[in-house]
């Protein structure tokens, strides 16, 4: 097996900011992965919040020994060797989990939803992000994104409610609010929330800072409104103690290694009763329709970091009225520009 990758800079259409800060660029790296004539292709989106760059990704890769296996169905194997590498770094092991599955879809020539015995015909409808801006750029969005049903908005921030007052009067649809632990304290997370209940708001992603689970458990008591845990919720180990202060989790590949761990997610997510997410960081559609191959198992999607580019290099996933539609190529589906 050989392992290469590209570099690429993708490009926001609008200035992206969230509760801890804002980018207009995000550099992703595709992954190559060569055995048998078949090549299989790997994205790492890494993320600073979990300690990632792209430089990181490099180092990760480069101390990769994908040689030392001959046979890329075994992935159990492949993926424990290279999660044992060093801690974190969970972009790069999810391109080389997301590498090793688009492979085994192409050998065997059917789609990864296939393959996991998924109905392409269940997949969820996807929400489409709106990021903290003025007044006047937020209308400007909401006008763009007509097309998509249901928004999520970013809050978190000391202007919350002039936020969501400008987008209600813009429109009805149903709205998700994600705070990226933006309330620090216990109490305001519960005024806002019980503010958001009146707003037509379906749920509330990570209120308060990750770590602070008994607070998360205090505001969870106050409030009708679900909870569900983002920052918290990095790999499945993390979910059995999340029931305490969440009602669902979302899972992102970049930050749990890979497809193969985030399907152990959705199992223990739904053994501890609790609902599941899937989410994403600003990536490519390689990734997005990686992800989106799980989606039939899910209550909630979030994968449009692909949307919010102007110069994503692949097509895969689409999405019509909110509604995910699988390629049905073999592995991940996805084909260059
Ligand atoms: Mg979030």
């Amino acid at each position: 097996m050989k392992l290469s990758y590209r570099e690429y800079v993708l490009r926001l259409r609008h200035t992206f900011a969230i509760a801890r800060g804002s980018v207009d660029t995000k550099q992703v790296l595709i992954v190559l992965l060569e055995h048998d004539g078949i090549v299989g292709y790997g994205e790492a989106a890494p993320s600073s919040r979990y300690g990632e760059t792209s430089d990181t990704v490099k180092a990760f890769l480069g101390r990769v020994k994908l040689e030392w296996f001959d046979n890329p169905f075994q992935l159990e194997s492949i993926l424990s060797q290279v999660d044992s590498i060093s801690e974190g770094n969970y972009s790069a092991k999810a391109a080389i989990d997301i590498a090793l599955h688009d492979w085994m879809g192409k050998r065997l020539g059917l789609p990864l939803h296939e393959l996991w015995g998924l109905n392409r015909t269940m997949t969820p409808q996807t929400s489409f992000t709106i990021g903290i801006d003025k007044p006047e750029i937020l209308a400007q969005k909401i006008e763009e994104a007509e097309q998509y049903p249901i928004l999520k908005i970013k809050l978190g921030t000391d202007d919350d409610q002039s936020i969501m007052s400008t987008i209600r009067m813009a429109t009805k649809k149903v709205l998700r609010v994600d705070a990226n632990e933006g309330w620090k304290r216990k109490e305001t997370a519960v005024e806002k929330i019980k503010w958001l209940e009146q707003q037509g708001v379906e749920f509330v992603e990570q209120p308060m800072p990750a770590s602070d689970l008994d607070g998360t458990a205090w505001v969870r008591e106050r409030v009708n409104l679900p909870l569900i845990a983002d920052e918290d919720c990095v790999r499945y180990h993390d979910v059995p103690r999340l029931q305490k202060a969440f009602d669902g989790i979302n899972i992102k590949l970049m930050k749990c290694t890979g497809l193969r761990e985030a399907m152990k997610m959705i199992h223990t997510a739904r053994a501890c009763r609790m609902k599941v997410m899937l989410g994403c960081m600003i990536e490519t559609s390689l990734a997005i329709t990686a992800a989106a191959q799980l989606s039939p198992l899910i209550d909630y999607a979030d994968l449009d970091g692909n949307l919010l580019i102007t110069n994503d290099p692949f097509i895969g996933v689409r999405v019509k009225e909110g509604k995910l539609e699988l390629p049905d190529r073999p592995g991940i589906g996805i084909t260059e520009k």
